[in-house]
């Protein structure tokens, strides 16, 4: 590599660390890509090194398709960004040596994972600390699992149409667990379903007929878990503890997808629980076969048990568990006031409960009985925002047309900018239509990073300044959104 090249590299490097440094904030920075090496470029493909394949897999997944376009925004000589590992890249970044020679295949972890894994670990039990209620004997007591919340119980939970089935498979898995066609039970359907409800049912139930150990996390603890391990050396803690329990369950698995070490972990976890006879609860926002992104042999053990999904409420439910709760409330709520949410907030059963506990509270503290008036007026704000609700799904469909792309290119791979841009304008219209978040955002969009997003974001609001083509463009679909 001749020197200027070379010296013209390491000068994109430093800007895209900068505008890295930017996008993901000081702790995900020192965590994850200050850890990255500056490798060769050959042909047209930039290799980056990273001291471990845990590490490896993380940046790809999480950063990979970022990386991939800053550097082709920085330097049109590199198209394509390889991701090693090499075991000498932390200390020759130190040292300030140049590209090491990659050993691919590395094995165990022995640097140390930092930063961000305690941080976040730490935040995560800060949370739990403030919802925790006291575990009972048999809920694992080491810092593996998350307690249970008491008042997700079965007969809390209000059953209809679109959640029996559901609801018979928690019941029967809470007073046999582990018998055959029943594990793993794989819970999904869309957010504020119950899904959660369910699982500390079937928790709660477990423990307390005894002398059974049932650890309870999301995947997101899961991960953190695993990381937190991985830094302090106790892995094999890690791997007993998880492996001791007679029930383990598994809260929101899509969030797996794309972290692959963890999604190992969990793989060999998984199998050796129910080889030993031990029951699995798992419960994501898709069937097994649609959590596109998680390893096929991992989706392929999901579905091998019961898989039962809750659908969005109808009506009817929405009626009956509004009823139920306006009545454990003790606070009377008229039958119509109940109508009139049932009917306005169709989308969870989350945000249903959120209107009625704002009304109840409401009512107590003016000393007024809730009435339909009262209704309007208290919850105006809440109302406003699910009448003009724009969805994600709305905006690719018009976008897609608007543009004349597929509809299934909003979450494709292709990157040509007929399709790459719409596509962006797509991303940019979600974020400010909608109050999803951008991880939520680049989900929708074939799993794509939260950073893709909030480029997409960026570049919009810029070429609408330069373009006023483009501006006119994202207006017209605005508004017709919008209306
Ligand atoms: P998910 O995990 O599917 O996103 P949750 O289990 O957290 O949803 O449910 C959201 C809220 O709605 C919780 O407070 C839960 O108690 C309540 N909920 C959901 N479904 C029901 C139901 N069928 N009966 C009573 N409460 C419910
Ligand atoms: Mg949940």
């Amino acid at each position: 590599m001749a020197s200027s090249e070379n010296s013209a590299l390491k000068a994109s490097w430093l800007r895209i660390c900068d505008r890295l440094k930017g996008e993901v904030g000081d702790v995900e920075y020192r965590m994850w890509i200050q850890r990255i090496t500056l490798g060769p470029l050959d042909d047209d493909e930039i290799t980056l090194y990273l001291p471990e394949r845990f590490l490896r897999d993380w940046v790809r997944a999480q950063y990979g398709q970022r990386l991939q376009s800053l550097w082709r925004e920085e330097n049109p000589a590199v198209q394509h960004v390889e991701l090693r590992i090499d075991k000498k890249a932390q200390r020759a970044a130190k040292t300030g040596d140049d590209a090491p020679q990659a050993e691919e295949g590395g094995g165990a972890a022995n640097l140390p994972i930092s930063a961000m894994a305690n941080e976040d670990a730490a935040a995560l039990d800060r949370e739990e600390a403030v919802a925790a209620t006291s575990p009972s004997m048999n809920e694992v007591r080491n810092d593996l699992a998350v307690p249970l919340d008491r008042r997700f119980t079965f007969d809390n939970f209000v059953v209809g149409k679109p959640n029996e089935f559901a609801y018979a498979c928690a019941g029967r898995v809470a007073d046999h667990p582990a018998s055959p066609g029943f594990n793993p039970l794989f819970l999904y359907g869309g957010v504020g379903l119950g899904k959660t409800h369910l699982m500390h049912a079937i928790g709660l139930k477990l423990i307390s007929r005894g002398n059974i150990s049932v650890a309870y996390m999301s995947a997101e603890k899961f991960m953190y878990r695993f990381i937190a391990s991985m830094q302090s050396k106790s892995q094999m803690e890690f791997k007993e503890q998880l492996r001791s329990v007679d029930v383990l369950m598994i809260d929101d698995l899509q969030f797996l997808i794309g972290k692959n070490s963890t999604q190992e972990e969990f793989f060999h976890t998984f199998n050796a629980l129910v080889d030993a006879g031990r029951q699995i609860i798992v419960s994501a926002d898709k069937s097994p076969s649609d959590l596109s992104g998680l390893e096929d042999r991992l989706r392929t053990r999901l579905g091998c048990g019961m898989v039962a999904d809750i659908h969005a409420t109808t009506f009817e439910l929405r009626i009956s568990i509004l009823e139920a709760k306006a009545k454990a409330s003790g606070t009377p709520v008229p039958p119509k006031v109940l109508e009139y949410l049932a009917h306005k907030i169709t989308t969870n059963v989350r945000e249903l409960e959120g209107a009625l506990n704002r009304l109840i509270a409401h009512a107590d503290l003016v000393g007024r009985p809730v009435t339909l008036e009262s209704t309007q007026d208290v919850l105006k704000d809440m109302l406003k925002a699910h009448e003009r609700r724009v969805t994600i799904d709305e905006i690719q469909r018009k976008v897609a047309e608007h543009f004349n792309i597929r509809l299934t290119d909003m979450s494709s791979a292709r990157r040509a900018r007929a399709v790459a841009r719409p596509r962006q304008i797509a991303m940019y219209l979600a974020k400010q239509l909608t109050s999803r978040s951008l991880p939520e955002i680049g989900r929708k969009f074939g799993n794509r990073d939260h950073t893709t997003v909030m480029h997409a974001v960026n570049r919009i609001s810029e070429l609408m300044e330069q373009d006023p083509g483009l501006a006119e463009s994202v207006e017209l679909l605005r508004h017709m959104l919008e209306s």
